[in-house]
């Protein structure tokens, strides 16, 4: 496996649990990158607005969450906040109003059900919301939220209990196939395989794949850089994820309260951005004003892992051992319970 963060790592351990010798090799710690910066949102109502490859995934997942926290959990011990209090999603004008209306209607169809909420109905929801200037909204009924700090603490340990052997700070430079078989090499290790999976992220097409010599190009990866805000609020100050545009906030059982978020094309730049902090502050704070006596105590980015095409690249490489598991973008901890079956079914048969 090469990379270790939620999608290489879940596809590790549904391998390793159907008795497959697995090696985790990560340039990293493993889940150090986006599957720790990610927000844990389980929302496809907010995300999957048309029918797409995403939806399919993206709701498939969803049906599993509980079953992939539970079985996670009592593997390793380790405990994960997992919530399924919905989502409410503002709409602060008529304009916005219709078009959540009209998105509802497709989602509907598709398999996402959702609710109109009158405004009064919004506030008995969330208390601690700024309902002036509302004209409606919708509510998702399905939509869960998960720690995804606490998911990859926990696929830590349920890895090294199958015995997975996990290589962290070594980054792969180059997988060359011949006559069947993988040699995946960093500067600390050459290694034969029967098969490999690349799921190194926004990282992935950075790494060299040839087939009998031959350079293959795999579709483009690159990274989206997100900013998060984590506010010190009361336990139980927001339930459901709450929504306006690119604004999000949600909340952890035991208070930190995160708001959300920037996309921006800045490569592997880490740095917090003050303007854009600032920017999330005043949004987050405009939906809850009540967050204002709260001095965020951190804030954070990471790199969304993008595919060309934005659709996630996932299957084998026709006829050889090698299957690719990146392009995950804004859902990849919603998508990694589904990811891992697809992949772990096509390996072992
Ligand atoms: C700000 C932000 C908010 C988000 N919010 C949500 C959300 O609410 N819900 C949701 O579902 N998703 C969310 N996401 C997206 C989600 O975090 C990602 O889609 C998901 O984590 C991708 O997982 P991954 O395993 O593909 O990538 P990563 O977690 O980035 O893992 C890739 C791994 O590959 C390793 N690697 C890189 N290069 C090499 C190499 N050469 N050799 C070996 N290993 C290598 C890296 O070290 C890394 O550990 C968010 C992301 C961001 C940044």
């Amino acid at each position: 496996m090469i990379g270790g963060g939620i999608i290489g790592a879940s596809i590790a351990w549904r391998l390793a649990e159907r008795g497959v010798e697995v090696t985790v090799i990560d340039a990293g710690e493993l889940g150090g990158e986006a599957s720790s910066a990610g927000a844990g949102m389980l929302a496809p109502g907010a995300e999957i607005t048309d029918v797409s490859i995403w939806q399919a995934l993206a709701l498939e997942s969803l049906r599993g969450y509980a079953d992939y926290v539970a079985q996670l959990t009592e593997q390793s011990g380790v405990a994960i906040d997992y919530r399924r209090f919905g989502a409410i999603e503002l709409a602060l004008t008529e304009e916005e109003w219709t078009g959540l209306r009209e998105r509802s209607e497709r989602q509907t169809f598709f398999g996402i059900p959702s609710e109109a909420l009158s405004a009064e109905a919004t506030r008995e929801r969330i208390t601690a919301l700024d309902t002036r200037a509302l004209k409606g909204a919708l509510w998702y009924p399905d939509d869960a939220v998960v720690d995804p700090r606490h998911i990859m603490a926990a696929l830590r340990v349920a890895l090294q209990k199958l015995g997975v052997k996990l290589i962290e700070k070594s980054a792969v430079e180059s997988i060359a196939i011949n006559a069947g078989v993988v040699e995946v090499r960093s500067p600390e290790v050459h290694m034969r395989a029967t098969d490999a999976v690349l799921a190194a992220g926004a990282w992935a097409s950075g790494i060299r794949v040839s087939v009998a010599g031959e350079p293959l190009a795999l579709t483009r990866s690159y990274p989206v850089r997100g900013h998060l805000t984590k506010y010190a609020a009361a336990p139980d100050t927001l339930q459901p994820i709450l929504r306006h545009h690119h604004t999000y906030l949600l909340q952890r059982t035991n208070g930190p309260l995160i708001a959300g978020t920037s996309q921006e094309d800045v490569g592997f730049n880490r740095t917090v951005d003050p303007a854009t902090e600032a920017d999330i502050r005043s949004r987050a704070e405009a939906l809850i004003p009540g967050l204002v006596k709260d001095q965020p105590s951190e804030t954070w980015t990471g790199f969304r892992p993008a595919a060309e095409g934005l659709e996630p690249v996932l299957g084998q490489i026709s006829g050889q051992p090698l299957w690719l598991a990146y392009g995950h973008y804004r859902n990849g901890i919603l998508m990694a319970p589904a990811t891992a079956d697809l992949i772990v079914n096509q390996m072992v048969r």
